[in-house]
């Protein structure tokens, strides 16, 4: 290694005095690493904020990574120290609780990996007979990957809602949207991955070579090691998509409907929509999907029954037959309300940007950069109508949280891969997600304390249900979130990252 620079000497001594006072720590950074650790005031405050606003973690240093081996270097520093020091990858940091933070310990800005990439951070390959494939940079946006792609008539075939968020931070968690009961969320179409471990080793694992660290870091919460390549399957994209929204006065009907369109054996097997999800429409939701004219109709029916339910369904096409299919799948649901269906025809790229749109009326008005205390959770079938009553209709209705964004749709069990570190509730077949998504500018506590009762409701009632994105207190809260994956995701921890360096803002080994 390189003697130290004065930068090198300012990074260390920042580093002994918080960690261990006394002792002068025997590391020297090499200068082109210094280079690009930055410790002024605006690296470390982008560096300790996240798109929930309300965790606040400042690392003592910041890598804007020229190259891998930067990285590797960096975690290698800590390795091989008697003091090591924590390294959080951060995405976006499009987390809610601080999970791309390292107080006092280094984060690194994975996107300026964009510039050593140098344009080839997405390469796509494949054919037809063996199928398509991109090998992705972790650092790379979705939408960045949608439209290379898509230049080629290639998509993948899992997303999320929203698309700036990064390969890598989006594989850290499972990756869930729409298409995940048909695709798997997009964990499960990932065919390899180069990886970064704690111990600083670079390692290019499948499911069939070094399987253990490629199912741990599926789903892994950043654990085990930075993912600095995932190869992503890729489908034929179809060019436009029918987007639906119908409407349903009761919770019974809604989810009867739902599973309808999501059984793999039932009659509307041949029609089930490529995207499926839901909400709940209440007083104050926005309605601007909807015609101008049609308002006054659904303000209407919302006052009548409090919660209106919708189901929104996608299907993609390229011709001009897709108006039958559609009314294939309408006709095998059973409980909408008549006259509350709603439709509009978008390019495939419109549909899969379209929190982007949201985005950019929310930014204008100032309400994108503030607190949200979100809540995601996976609830068994079985006890959805349970959560409807105790939540939705007890909870938010009753204390008139009736501006909240509320994502209610359910996944199948058999999508899902049991030997990766994601986790889903035990045993049912079906499950919902329950989005909880606000967001406050001044009293993000209200909303927090609401999603904790929610909780304890859940608790309370014996709903055995599992956090998505989630934040847990302690570790015996870890032990229960993961249950009988606990021992394996312990013990890969132990093999991949054994001085607990990595991704410490999620609090599971560094509470
Ligand atoms: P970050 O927040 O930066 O990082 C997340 C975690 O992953 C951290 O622990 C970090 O250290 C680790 N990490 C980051 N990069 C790497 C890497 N290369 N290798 C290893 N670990 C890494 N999620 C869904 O599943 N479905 C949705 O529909 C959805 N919609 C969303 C909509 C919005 C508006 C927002 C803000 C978020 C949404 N999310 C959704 C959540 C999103 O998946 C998470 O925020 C996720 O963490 C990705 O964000 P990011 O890329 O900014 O990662």
């Amino acid at each position: 290694m390189a003697t130290s620079s004065p930068i090198a000497i300012y990074f260390i001594a920042l580093f002994v005095a918080s960690s261990i006072t006394s002792t002068m720590l025997a590391i020297s950074v090499p200068p082109e690493l210094t280079d690009n650790l930055h410790t002024d005031s605006g690296a470390i405050k982008l560096a300790s904020i996240d798109y929930g606003r309300i965790i606040k973690e400042k690392p003592f240093a910041v890598l804007y990574p020229s190259s891998l081996d930067d990285i590797r270097t960096l975690i290698n520093l800590s390795y091989s120290s008697s003091f090591p020091y924590t390294i959080a990858a951060k995405g976006q940091a499009h987390s809610t609780w601080g999970q791309a933070q390292a107080n006092k310990g280094v984060v690194v800005q994975m996107s300026s990996l964009n510039s050593f990439r140098n344009g080839t951070g997405i390469l796509i390959s494949g054919d037809r007979s063996s199928g398509f494939y991109a090998d992705v940079g972790g650092e790379q946006l979705w939408i960045d990957v949608l439209n290379a792609t898509l230049a080629r008539g290639l998509s993948p075939v899992s997303w999320t809602d929203y698309l700036y968020l990064t390969i890598g931070g989006t594989l850290s968690n499972a990756g869930i949207s729409g298409q995940t009961y048909r695709k798997g969320p997009q964990i499960t179409n990932v065919l390899e991955l180069d990886v970064l471990t704690g111990k600083g080793e670079f390692v290019t694992c499948t499911s069939q070579k070094d399987t253990e660290l490629f199912y741990a870091v599926l789903g892994g919460l950043g654990q085990f090691g930075i993912i600095t390549r995932a190869r992503i399957v890729l489908e034929p994209a179809k060019e436009r998509v029918k987007w639906l929204r119908i409407l349903y006065s009761d919770f019974s009907s809604f989810s009867t409907d739902q599973e309808t369109l999501i059984s793999t054996t039932g009659p509307s097997h041949k029609v089930m929509p490529d995207y499926l999800e839901g909400q709940l429409l209440m007083s104050q939701s926005p309605l601007d999907f909807y015609p101008q004219s049609q308002h006054q109709k659904i303000t209407s029916l919302i006052n009548q029954y409090g919660i209106v339910y919708l189901i929104e369904v996608a299907t993609y096409y390229d011709n001009k037959n897709e108006d039958k299919r559609v009314k294939q799948m309408l006709k095998s649901l059973k409980g909408f309300v008549h006259g509350f269906v709603f439709e509009k025809d978008v390019t495939y790229l419109e549909f899969l940007n379209r929190v982007h749109d949201e985005e950019i009326v929310l930014r204008k008005k100032g309400l994108w950069d503030i607190p949200h205390p979100w809540l995601n959770i996976f609830i068994p079938r079985s006890r959805i109508t349970d959560f409807d009553n105790g939540a939705f209709r007890n909870i938010l209705l009753k204390r008139n949280f009736t501006s909240s964004t509320v994502l209610v749709y359910p996944l199948l069990r058999s999508k899902w891969d049991e030997r990766m570190s994601a986790v889903i509730p035990d045993e049912e077949d079906v499950f919902y997600v329950v989005g909880f998504l606000d967001a406050s500018a001044d009293d993000w506590e209200t909303f927090d304390n609401r999603n904790k009762d929610i909780l304890q409701f859940c608790v309370n009632g014996g709903i055995k249900f599992k956090q998505y994105l989630g934040h847990h207190a302690t570790k015996e809260e870890w032990i229960n979130h993961f249950g009988s994956k606990w021992n394996t995701f312990q013990q890969s921890k132990s093999r991949f990252d054994p001085k607990m360096i990595l991704s410490p803002g999620q609090r599971i080994f560094n509470n």
